[in-house]
Protein backbone atom coordinates (compact mmCIF):
# COMPACT_ATOMS: atom_id res chain seq x y z
CA UNK A 1 0.00 0.00 0.00
CA UNK A 2 1.32 3.18 -0.82
CA UNK A 3 -0.63 5.52 2.03
CA UNK A 4 2.27 7.22 3.10
CA UNK A 5 3.77 8.56 -0.13
CA UNK A 6 5.72 11.47 -0.39
CA UNK A 7 5.33 12.16 3.11
CA UNK A 8 8.22 12.72 5.45
CA UNK A 9 8.20 12.22 9.70
CA UNK A 10 10.05 11.96 12.53
CA UNK A 11 9.36 8.85 15.25
CA UNK A 12 10.88 8.94 18.39
CA UNK A 13 10.42 6.50 21.16
CA UNK A 14 12.49 3.03 19.43
CA UNK A 15 13.92 1.17 22.39
CA UNK A 16 13.46 -2.38 20.67
CA UNK A 17 11.69 -3.73 18.26
CA UNK A 18 9.36 -4.31 21.25
CA UNK A 19 8.57 -0.66 21.26
CA UNK A 20 5.68 0.62 20.13
CA UNK A 21 7.17 3.24 17.89
CA UNK A 22 8.78 0.42 16.16
CA UNK A 23 5.39 -0.87 15.09
CA UNK A 24 4.40 2.09 13.95
CA UNK A 25 7.48 2.81 11.77
CA UNK A 26 6.76 -0.56 10.32
CA UNK A 27 3.58 -0.06 9.02
CA UNK A 28 4.44 3.41 7.85
CA UNK A 29 7.84 2.06 5.75
CA UNK A 30 5.26 -0.97 4.66
CA UNK A 31 3.35 2.80 3.16
CA UNK A 32 6.06 3.90 2.01
CA UNK A 33 6.66 7.12 4.16
CA UNK A 34 10.23 8.77 4.54
CA UNK A 35 11.19 8.19 8.09
CA UNK A 36 13.44 9.72 10.24
CA UNK A 37 14.37 8.45 13.82
CA UNK A 38 15.88 9.44 16.93
CA UNK A 39 17.30 7.19 20.11
CA UNK A 40 17.21 8.72 24.02
CA UNK A 41 21.03 8.18 24.35
CA UNK A 42 24.78 5.94 22.97
CA UNK A 43 23.39 2.80 24.83
CA UNK A 44 20.56 2.55 22.71
CA UNK A 45 21.74 3.27 19.48
CA UNK A 46 23.65 0.30 18.83
CA UNK A 47 19.99 -1.36 19.05
CA UNK A 48 18.16 1.08 17.09
CA UNK A 49 20.87 1.31 14.12
CA UNK A 50 20.01 -2.30 12.66
CA UNK A 51 16.22 -1.25 13.00
CA UNK A 52 16.51 1.73 11.31
CA UNK A 53 18.06 0.37 8.28
CA UNK A 54 15.37 -2.50 8.27
CA UNK A 55 12.74 0.90 7.15
CA UNK A 56 15.30 2.65 5.59
CA UNK A 57 15.41 5.29 7.61
CA UNK A 58 16.37 8.89 5.97
CA UNK A 59 18.61 10.31 9.16
CA UNK A 60 19.11 8.98 12.77
CA UNK A 61 19.84 11.58 15.24
CA UNK A 62 19.80 11.79 19.74
CA UNK A 63 17.49 13.33 21.08
CA UNK A 64 16.82 13.92 24.98
CA UNK A 65 13.48 15.57 25.61
CA UNK A 66 14.58 16.19 29.10
CA UNK A 67 17.14 18.59 28.28
CA UNK A 68 17.50 22.18 27.93
CA UNK A 69 16.48 23.88 24.72
CA UNK A 70 20.04 25.32 24.18
CA UNK A 71 21.40 21.40 24.25
CA UNK A 72 23.12 20.02 21.38
CA UNK A 73 20.29 17.12 21.83
CA UNK A 74 17.63 18.83 22.63
CA UNK A 75 14.09 18.91 20.66
CA UNK A 76 14.62 22.56 19.63
CA UNK A 77 18.31 21.76 18.50
CA UNK A 78 16.85 17.99 17.05
CA UNK A 79 14.23 20.20 14.79
CA UNK A 80 16.43 22.74 13.60
CA UNK A 81 18.73 20.07 12.29
CA UNK A 82 15.97 17.91 10.41
CA UNK A 83 14.98 21.18 8.64
CA UNK A 84 18.85 21.82 7.46
CA UNK A 85 19.61 18.08 6.61
CA UNK A 86 16.28 16.74 5.56
CA UNK A 87 13.62 19.49 5.28
CA UNK A 88 10.33 19.71 5.93
CA UNK A 89 8.17 17.74 7.76
CA UNK A 90 4.76 15.73 7.24
CA UNK A 91 4.12 13.90 10.66
CA UNK A 92 5.56 13.13 13.73
CA UNK A 93 5.26 9.99 16.24
CA UNK A 94 5.73 10.54 19.87
CA UNK A 95 5.85 7.28 21.68
CA UNK A 96 7.63 7.98 24.71
CA UNK A 97 7.35 8.31 28.44
CA UNK A 98 9.52 7.97 31.66
CA UNK A 99 8.85 7.81 35.64
CA UNK A 100 10.47 6.31 38.51
CA UNK A 101 10.06 3.03 38.65
CA UNK A 102 10.35 3.04 42.39
CA UNK A 103 7.07 5.19 41.92
CA UNK A 104 5.38 2.95 39.79
CA UNK A 105 3.80 0.91 42.43
CA UNK A 106 2.57 1.53 46.13
CA UNK A 107 0.81 4.68 46.62
CA UNK A 108 -0.10 7.19 44.33
CA UNK A 109 -0.21 9.70 47.39
CA UNK A 110 3.88 9.17 48.06
CA UNK A 111 4.63 10.74 44.83
CA UNK A 112 7.76 12.58 45.11
CA UNK A 113 7.91 16.66 44.06
CA UNK A 114 11.08 15.81 42.00
CA UNK A 115 9.35 12.88 39.93
CA UNK A 116 6.36 14.23 39.37
CA UNK A 117 7.61 17.40 37.88
CA UNK A 118 9.70 15.06 35.51
CA UNK A 119 7.50 12.71 34.57
CA UNK A 120 5.64 15.27 33.35
CA UNK A 121 8.04 16.89 31.89
CA UNK A 122 9.55 13.83 30.09
CA UNK A 123 6.08 12.14 28.99
CA UNK A 124 3.93 15.37 28.80
CA UNK A 125 5.41 18.59 28.41
CA UNK A 126 7.65 16.88 25.36
CA UNK A 127 4.50 16.67 23.01
CA UNK A 128 3.79 20.47 24.02
CA UNK A 129 7.78 21.47 22.99
CA UNK A 130 7.67 18.78 19.96
CA UNK A 131 4.93 20.28 18.30
CA UNK A 132 5.50 24.02 18.58
CA UNK A 133 8.73 23.44 17.27
CA UNK A 134 8.11 20.65 14.44
CA UNK A 135 4.90 22.61 13.54
CA UNK A 136 7.50 25.22 12.54
CA UNK A 137 8.46 23.10 9.88
CA UNK A 138 5.25 21.61 8.85
CA UNK A 139 4.51 23.89 5.61
CA UNK A 140 1.73 22.12 4.08
CA UNK A 141 -0.40 20.66 7.12
CA UNK A 142 0.45 17.59 8.81
CA UNK A 143 -0.35 15.10 11.99
CA UNK A 144 1.04 15.06 15.12
CA UNK A 145 0.92 11.42 17.18
CA UNK A 146 1.29 10.39 20.94
CA UNK A 147 0.65 7.17 22.90
CA UNK A 148 -1.25 7.14 26.21
CA UNK A 149 -3.20 4.45 28.11
CA UNK A 150 -6.54 4.20 30.17
CA UNK A 151 -4.78 5.02 33.01
CA UNK A 152 -5.08 8.64 32.38
CA UNK A 153 -8.89 8.26 33.25
CA UNK A 154 -9.56 5.20 35.21
CA UNK A 155 -7.02 4.18 38.06
CA UNK A 156 -5.13 1.16 37.01
CA UNK A 157 -2.61 -0.51 39.56
CA UNK A 158 0.84 0.97 40.14
CA UNK A 159 0.27 3.59 37.34
CA UNK A 160 -0.12 6.46 39.59
CA UNK A 161 1.77 9.38 38.53
CA UNK A 162 2.23 8.33 35.06
CA UNK A 163 -2.06 8.66 34.88
CA UNK A 164 -1.99 11.81 35.54
CA UNK A 165 0.96 12.28 33.22
CA UNK A 166 -1.24 10.64 30.37
CA UNK A 167 -4.26 12.68 31.85
CA UNK A 168 -2.05 15.91 30.94
CA UNK A 169 -1.20 14.38 27.53
CA UNK A 170 -4.63 13.89 26.49
CA UNK A 171 -6.10 17.22 26.98
CA UNK A 172 -2.72 18.70 25.60
CA UNK A 173 -4.14 16.48 22.36
CA UNK A 174 -7.39 18.46 22.52
CA UNK A 175 -5.72 22.66 23.02
CA UNK A 176 -2.96 21.97 20.57
CA UNK A 177 -5.44 20.83 17.78
CA UNK A 178 -7.20 24.34 18.12
CA UNK A 179 -4.17 26.06 18.19
CA UNK A 180 -2.58 24.29 15.42
CA UNK A 181 -5.86 23.09 13.27
CA UNK A 182 -5.15 26.72 11.28
CA UNK A 183 -2.18 25.28 10.17
CA UNK A 184 -4.09 22.35 8.69
CA UNK A 185 -1.98 20.26 11.23
CA UNK A 186 -4.11 17.22 13.21
CA UNK A 187 -3.00 16.36 16.85
CA UNK A 188 -4.08 12.87 18.17
CA UNK A 189 -3.42 9.87 20.75
CA UNK A 190 -3.89 6.89 20.51
CA UNK A 191 -4.59 4.74 23.53
CA UNK A 192 -3.24 1.15 23.63
CA UNK A 193 -3.61 -1.49 25.52
CA UNK A 194 -1.02 -3.19 27.65
CA UNK A 195 1.59 -4.22 25.51
CA UNK A 196 4.71 -6.13 26.34
CA UNK A 197 7.65 -3.15 26.44
CA UNK A 198 10.42 -1.79 28.66
CA UNK A 199 8.39 0.77 29.99
CA UNK A 200 5.61 -1.41 30.00
CA UNK A 201 7.57 -3.84 32.58
CA UNK A 202 8.59 -0.78 34.50
CA UNK A 203 4.73 -0.73 35.93
CA UNK A 204 4.73 -2.78 39.29
CA UNK A 205 2.42 -6.07 38.51
CA UNK A 206 2.23 -5.53 35.34
CA UNK A 207 2.41 -9.03 33.95
CA UNK A 208 -1.18 -9.44 36.12
CA UNK A 209 -2.75 -6.56 34.22
CA UNK A 210 -1.69 -7.77 30.92
CA UNK A 211 -3.22 -11.04 31.45
CA UNK A 212 -6.35 -9.40 33.01
CA UNK A 213 -7.10 -7.41 30.53
CA UNK A 214 -6.64 -10.04 28.16
CA UNK A 215 -9.13 -12.10 29.72
CA UNK A 216 -12.26 -9.38 30.35
CA UNK A 217 -11.55 -7.22 26.73
CA UNK A 218 -14.50 -7.97 24.86
CA UNK A 219 -11.77 -8.64 21.79
CA UNK A 220 -10.50 -11.51 24.31
CA UNK A 221 -6.74 -9.83 23.49
CA UNK A 222 -4.72 -7.32 23.96
CA UNK A 223 -3.28 -5.58 20.68
CA UNK A 224 -0.34 -6.08 18.74
CA UNK A 225 2.47 -3.45 17.25
CA UNK A 226 0.81 -4.42 13.63
CA UNK A 227 -2.54 -3.11 15.24
CA UNK A 228 -1.47 -0.03 16.69
CA UNK A 229 1.15 0.76 13.71
CA UNK A 230 -2.31 0.37 11.27
CA UNK A 231 -4.47 3.06 13.54
CA UNK A 232 -1.29 5.55 13.43
CA UNK A 233 -1.16 4.25 9.73
CA UNK A 234 -4.30 6.00 9.69
CA UNK A 235 -3.99 8.77 12.04
CA UNK A 236 -0.72 10.30 10.18
CA UNK A 237 -2.13 9.26 6.51
CA UNK A 238 -4.94 11.39 4.36
CA UNK A 239 -7.47 8.75 4.48
CA UNK A 240 -8.12 10.81 8.56
CA UNK A 241 -8.22 14.38 6.99
CA UNK A 242 -11.16 15.69 9.54
CA UNK A 243 -10.02 13.91 12.27
CA UNK A 244 -7.91 15.81 15.24
CA UNK A 245 -8.29 16.82 19.14
CA UNK A 246 -9.17 12.95 20.34
CA UNK A 247 -7.89 9.69 22.15
CA UNK A 248 -8.21 6.78 20.26
CA UNK A 249 -8.46 3.59 21.80
CA UNK A 250 -6.58 0.81 20.54
CA UNK A 251 -7.07 -1.82 23.38
CA UNK A 252 -9.45 -5.22 22.59
CA UNK A 253 -12.40 -3.06 23.73
CA UNK A 254 -10.78 -2.26 27.59
CA UNK A 255 -12.47 0.76 27.99
CA UNK A 256 -15.73 -0.43 27.40
CA UNK A 257 -15.48 -2.46 30.09
CA UNK A 258 -12.80 -0.79 32.29
CA UNK A 259 -9.98 -2.26 34.94
CA UNK A 260 -12.27 -2.66 37.73
CA UNK A 261 -9.90 -1.85 40.81
CA UNK A 262 -6.26 -2.98 42.14
CA UNK A 263 -7.43 -5.73 44.54
CA UNK A 264 -9.29 -7.82 41.52
CA UNK A 265 -5.76 -7.17 39.52
CA UNK A 266 -3.14 -7.96 41.76
CA UNK A 267 -4.68 -11.32 43.26
P1 LIG B 1 9.45 1.48 25.20
O1 LIG B 1 10.20 1.29 26.48
O2 LIG B 1 9.73 0.58 24.09
O3 LIG B 1 9.58 3.00 24.71
C1 LIG B 1 9.71 4.08 25.59
C2 LIG B 1 10.68 5.03 24.93
O4 LIG B 1 10.77 6.25 25.69
C3 LIG B 1 12.11 4.47 24.84
O5 LIG B 1 12.54 4.45 23.50
C4 LIG B 1 12.93 5.47 25.62
O6 LIG B 1 14.22 5.66 25.10
C5 LIG B 1 12.08 6.73 25.47
N1 LIG B 1 12.41 7.77 26.46
C6 LIG B 1 12.27 7.74 27.80
N2 LIG B 1 12.77 8.88 28.34
C7 LIG B 1 13.21 9.64 27.30
C8 LIG B 1 13.86 10.90 27.20
N3 LIG B 1 14.17 11.62 28.30
N4 LIG B 1 14.16 11.38 25.99
C9 LIG B 1 13.89 10.67 24.86
N5 LIG B 1 13.30 9.45 24.88
C10 LIG B 1 12.98 8.95 26.11
O7 LIG B 1 7.90 1.39 25.65
P2 LIG B 1 6.53 1.62 24.87
O8 LIG B 1 5.53 0.85 25.63
O9 LIG B 1 6.70 1.40 23.42
O10 LIG B 1 6.23 3.16 25.15
C11 LIG B 1 5.90 4.09 24.13
C12 LIG B 1 4.71 4.93 24.58
O11 LIG B 1 3.55 4.11 24.63
C13 LIG B 1 4.85 5.56 25.97
O12 LIG B 1 4.28 6.86 25.94
C14 LIG B 1 3.97 4.65 26.81
O13 LIG B 1 3.50 5.30 27.98
C15 LIG B 1 2.87 4.36 25.83
N6 LIG B 1 2.00 3.20 26.14
C16 LIG B 1 2.54 1.99 26.46
C17 LIG B 1 1.70 0.93 26.75
C18 LIG B 1 2.27 -0.41 27.16
O14 LIG B 1 1.54 -1.20 27.74
N7 LIG B 1 3.49 -0.71 26.86
C19 LIG B 1 0.31 1.10 26.69
C20 LIG B 1 -0.20 2.34 26.34
C21 LIG B 1 0.65 3.39 26.07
Amino acid sequence: MNLMGGKTGLIMGIANERSIAWGIAHQLFLNKANIILTYQNDSLKKRIEPLSDKIKCKKLYKCDVSLDPGNEYSIENLIKNINKDVGNLDFVVHALAYSDKEELKGRYIETSRQNFLSTLDISTYSFTRISNSASKIMNNGGSLLTLTYVGSNKTTPNYNVMGVAKAALETSVKYLSVDLGKKNIRVNAISAGPMKTIAGAAISGARHVYRYSEKIAPLQKNPDLEQVGNAALYLLSDISSGVTGLTHYVDGGLKVVGIPNQDMVNI
